[in-house]
């Protein structure tokens, strides 16, 4: 017999089977409120204008096929740098920054979790936020089997908030010295609120109060207000205390529409204060680049070439900084016009959350079996969880959305 006779499927991906639901679908009035990405007011992924040039110009130069070094492309690291913090944290934190390319978002989680787990830390415990991106929690299973994973209240879903007093007394009761703590940049996804600037300030006072390591996931820089300073304020927020230790895994899928070239980096900053940290940097470097060539060598290069272009040209940058602005007014509008729909047919309920989250989802408060009825007597398909992707509603389907919704909910 064979030694995989007990083997049983895995659990397919809840948002992938969906997906292949909705394309086996034949009925003409199917809406995709699942997608993880972004679509035109056509339904159709987006080229993102500065990306094309970007491609354009790389084609007239001389293009090779060779490995990437270690660490990446290190034109890609150090545009991926100042475009994350900014020119005026990385001329002065420099020495203490670490910086490698991974394999999109996903890479950088995992090879966070990896290395804290493997290479000094080891965290007794991982707080992820109940509730977050679907992969995060198997990320650090898999990863990092040996950190035990706690989940901190972060959302009220009978509010539709962000339920921040449960979240505090969390975790100053039960956070450990050296746990280490996720949060999400911007665009919290699924629920499309993220605390304001002065919860921020309390969560830095909390984590530096606690000695936690801070890991922030950047999937959505510049999709939130359409502005990538804005978007990276928190992250820079921490920074600006010198003894917070931090990493922040960087994700272009989104912001440059380049999903499937899997272009990423991750970052890890260490005590500022601490003259030995230039060489504990070099060392964080030197360790990220050992396991990741465990893992898959190195990053792939095309993306990356892609995106030095574009982040590194003047030019191109102020393309891609009008794309973002199209991409965000484009949901922005989306949200809106959702919710007055919903108010002129004065659909049981507020609608008010729909315009307030940000990002490219929302957690709409339906139920599952609403979700059902959606998905049986009108062909629109979102999350069991209620999540709809802001991406897919457009002003041709937007009445159609709010009528299909009108009526599960009456
Ligand atoms: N982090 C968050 C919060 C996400 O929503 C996603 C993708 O949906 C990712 C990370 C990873 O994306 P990628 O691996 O494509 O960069």
């Amino acid at each position: 017999t064979s030694r995989f006779s007990t083997l049983r499927l895995a659990q397919t991906n809840g948002p992938f089977a969906l997906e292949a639901a909705f394309r086996a679908d034949t009925d003409l009035r199917k809406v995709n409120l699942i997608i993880g990405a972004y679509r035109d007011d056509e339904e159709k992924p987006w080229h993102l204008p500065s990306v094309t040039e970007a491609k354009r110009r790389l084609e007239l130069g001389h293009s090779h096929h060779e490995y990437l070094p270690l660490q990446g492309s290190p034109k890609f690291v150090e545009v991926s740098k100042q475009v994350l913090f900014g020119p005026k944290i990385v001329q002065q934190q420099q020495p203490f920054l670490a910086s490698i390319q991974t394999v999109s978002g996903t890479g950088a989680n995992s090879l966070v979790a990896m290395f804290l787990e493997q290479k000094h830390l080891r965290p007794t415990n991982i707080w992820l936020l109940n509730l977050t991106w679907i992969n995060h929690g198997d990320i650090w299973k898999v990863n990092a089997p040996n950190v035990s994973v706690q989940w901190y209240p972060y959302y009220n879903d009978a509010k539709r908030a962000l339920d921040f007093d449960a979240m505090m007394e969390t975790l100053q009761r039960n956070c450990l010295e050296h746990d280490t703590i996720l949060f999400h940049a911007c665009a919290h996804n699924p629920t499309g609120r993220d605390p304001s600037q002065q919860q921020w300030r309390e969560l830095a006072h909390l984590c530096l109060k606690k000695r936690l390591f801070v890991i922030f996931d950047s999937a959505y820089q510049g999709c939130a207000s359409g502005d990538l300073d804005r978007d990276a304020w928190a992250i820079r927020h921490f920074v600006s205390h010198p003894s917070i230790e931090l990493a922040v895994c960087q994700s272009f899928s989104k912001n440059l529409g380049l999903y499937g070239e899997r272009v990423g980096a991750l970052h890890l900053m260490v005590h500022r204060s601490n003259p030995n940290g230039p060489n504990l940097a070099k060392a964080v470097q030197n360790n990220l680049i050992d396991l990741q060539r465990a893992c898959v060598s190195m990053a792939p290069l095309f993306g990356s070439r892609v995106a030095s272009e574009v982040l590194g040209n003047e030019d191109l940058q102020q393309m891609w900084k009008s794309d973002l602005s199209t991409m965000s007014g484009r949901i922005r509008a989306m949200r809106s016009a959702l919710r007055d729909e919903l108010l002129k047919l004065q659909t049981p309920g507020s609608w008010d959350h729909i315009t307030e989250q940000t990002g490219m989802f929302s957690c709409t408060g339906l139920s599952k079996e609403q979700v059902e009825d959606l998905q049986l007597k009108h062909h629109i398909y979102l999350l069991p969880t209620g999540r709809a992707s802001m991406c897919g509603v457009t002003s041709t389907n937007v009445s159609y959305i709010a009528r299909a919704i009108h009526e599960v909910v009456s």
